[in-house]
């Protein structure tokens, strides 16, 4: 048997950017976006084939588009401004839960000048970029327990994760500043579809022999989903597509688990699904 995690998939963010981008396809033809719509080549590779086109903010700049799509991660105010000082007609599909983030995050930057952002996320991270441009460039950034560790600060902290941090990690960022600062104000901005998704795959894993999780290696969520999923489960594997399952995983198993990333689709997930079925029945044959 082989069961498909019913929590794995697009989130609510990313559907709402992809069913933009196809509509903005199926009425010009072709559209464009201002970096990668979704952490998945393989949806992105489909995309393309309708007519999306990605473009970086250099080319944004140099050769500028006459309509561009903003992702679901967001972007600073800056390209806002350049946007509209080049002509560029925008359609913002930044995700609602990011949007609210952004503005919490300025408003605390500009109603509070006394307290230092810190943001817990990924460095260079599109979302994490989006969040800093709110503060001018003046938020920090920490990536991990042991810069925290190495912060020294002596004011208040205001404390926001990125949407799509690990939760646990982010709590274990608080107690550091707390414990070094006492003047931490945390802020719980980790995205409900990613918090939520944790002990629902835990469970997920539990239930079955192997776990086949489908993902990108440009996916952050991804691999934290997967770390998670090994943990749980140590006969867990790491696939990108069909062409990556082997069939010695289900040597005597007939109880597969198929998920994936909030950006993984559920063509994909299909795919593979069929995919480990069909070898299942060949190590029986
Ligand atoms: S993970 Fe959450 S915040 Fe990020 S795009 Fe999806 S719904 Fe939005």
């Amino acid at each position: 048997m082989v069961e498909i995690d019913k929590y794995a998939g697009f989130c609510f963010g990313v559907t709402k950017a992809i069913t933009s981008a196809e509509n903005e396809l199926s009425k010009h033809g072709s559209a464009c976006c201002l970096g990668k719509i979704v952490h998945n080549q393989k949806e992105e590779n489909r995309l393309e084939k309708l007519g999306l086109h990605t473009i970086d903010r250099n080319e944004m700049l140099s050769n500028p588009p006459s309509r561009m799509l903003i992702r679901a991660h967001g972007e600073p105010p800056s390209t806002y401004a350049e946007a509209k000082r080049l002509g560029i007609t925008v359609v913002d599909e930044t995700c609602p839960v990011v949007l609210k983030l952004q503005e919490l995050i300025a408003q605390k930057f500009h109603n509070d000048p006394d307290c230092q952002i810190v943001i817990f996320g990924k460095k260079g991270h599109a979302e994490v970029n989006g969040l800093v441009g709110q503060t001018d460039g003046n938020a920090i950034v920490v990536s991990s327990v042991e810069e925290a560790e190495q912060l020294n600060l002596n004011g208040k902290i205001a404390l926001f994760s990125q949407t799509t941090a690990d939760y646990l990690m982010y709590a274990q960022v608080a107690e550091v500043l707390k414990r070094k600062n006492g003047r931490v104000d945390v802020h719980e901005t980790v995205c409900g579809s990613v918090k939520n998704r944790i002990p629902r795959l835990q469970e997920f894993c539990r239930m079955h022999d192997v776990i086949v999780f489908v993902t990108d290696d440009a996916s952050s969520n991804g691999r934290m989903l997967y770390e998670v999923c090994r943990s749980t489960n140590p006969k867990s594997y790491f696939v990108t597509d069909v062409a990556d399952l082997k069939a010695e995983w289900f040597a005597g198993c007939n109880d597969v688990g198929v998920s994936g990333a909030n950006s993984t689709p559920s063509w994909l997930l299909e795919e593979v699904n069929r995919k480990c079925e069909e070898l299942i029945k060949n190590n029986e044959d």
